[in-house]
């Protein structure tokens, strides 16, 4: 079976930390690209070896204890 690239996409890509420049990345317009072309796109049933998951801010906290000392004295 013809797979488009011949290469395995990576649909995690928007959890991943290099998913905007990764070549796997399984985009909107690669979709499209693939369905013009008539074939079938090979994606991953599991995030792959190159998968680097973002690392979240932690929010709700405060930013450095000078801003907490700060509201804390009002
Ligand atoms: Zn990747």
């Amino acid at each position: 079976m013809l797979c488009y690239r011949d290469i395995t996409f990576c649909p995690y890509y928007m959890d991943c930390e290099e998913g905007n420049d990764c070549p796997r990345a399984l985009k909107p317009h690669i979709i499209g690209k693939a369905a013009e072309a008539g074939l079938d796109i090979s994606a991953y049933l599991d995030r792959p070896e190159c998968f680097a998951a973002i690392r979240k801010p932690t929010s709700g906290q405060p930013k450095g204890d000078e801003e907490w000392i700060r509201k804390s004295a009002k």
